[in-house]
This record gives structure tokens, sequence and C-alpha cells, in this order.
């Protein structure tokens, strides 16, 4: 069996180093790695270039289809509005998701868009899996962010910063 989380955790090591803030994510079908992907929003100037659209899109050159029906998404921070509708326009089967974040997280922090039946495709959602290690990585690169004097705009997972 893979650990989805593991390899989002590997792809949000990669956001670190690339100096992006590390949240990382993965696509799963069956016990096949279909996709991953990381926050690459400052090195393409990119809104939409979250770990989860990354992931999202590549799962869908792989399989040639937008429907990743059967696919489950792991993702090392709670989605946000962009996200979280991009996960149900995919029909995402289940979301995995690790630290929480209540500044845009809508899968139970800010709202909770999945919980509900409010849309044809219902995600069924897992938090806190490895939740520690997703935030640690967050508060690293925040630390590191206020070591040599940049100021983190309030980005997602921003209020791990102050933590
Ligand atoms: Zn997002």
């Amino acid at each position: 069996m893979i650990d989805g989380m593991k390899i989002a955790l590997e792809e949000a090591q990669k956001a670190f180093k690339e100096d992006e803030v590390p949240v990382g994510a993965c696509i799963i079908q069956g016990d096949q790695l279909i996709s991953v992907g990381h926050n690459r929003r400052e090195q393409k100037q990119q809104i939409i270039s979250h770990a989860e659209i990354e992931a999202i899109q590549e799962a869908s050159r792989v399989l040639g289809s937008w429907r990743l029906e059967g696919c489950d998404l792991y993702v090392t921070l709670e989605p946000c509005l962009m996200c979280a509708g991009a996960i149900i326009q995919a029909r995402i089967r289940k979301l995995f998701y690790g630290a929480k974040d209540p500044k845009t997280g809508v899968a139970g922090s800010v709202l909770d868009l999945f919980c509900k039946k409010l849309f044809n495709h219902s995600v069924e959602v897992y938090s806190g899996i490895y939740e520690d290690r997703c935030s640690q990585i967050l508060r690293q690169y925040f630390k590191k962010k206020r070591e040599i004097g940049e100021v983190a705009e309030l980005v997602e997972g921003a209020r791990l910063e102050i933590e």
C-alpha cells in the first residue's frame, strides 16, 4: 500500500528547497501513484499553482481525462477555496490532508465545503494525517523567512508563522 501522505511530504520538502511555501500533494488511484505536485506559486507567479492544482493537472495529463474518478488526493495542508473547487470538479473520491489552516482552509476550518451534500459530487475527507510533520515543515519555512528578514505575506499556512 502506498503511503500517500509520505509522498506529499516529500513534495512539500521540494517546495521548501525551491523557497516556496512548503505544501505538497499527490494523487493515487488504487495502488498506483498517478501524479505529484507542490506549491510553485512564486516560480510561476500564478495564483493557481497550489500543490493540489499542480497534482490535479498532472493527473489529468496522465489519465487523459479531467474526471479523476476513483482517485484520492493527499495534501499536507487543508485546501483553500480554489483547490476545494477543483477537487470537487475533478471528482476526487477521497481527500486526505495533514495540517489545518484556520485562515484559508475550507475542509473544516473557515468553512466546510465537503461536509454537506452541497454539490453533485461529494468527497470523503480525512484530516490530521501526519499533522505534526505537515505543520512542522511550514513552521520551519516561516522561521527561516524571519531569520533572513523576509516578512512572509499572508499566504496559506501563514498562521503557522506566529505559532
Ligand atoms: Zn489551494
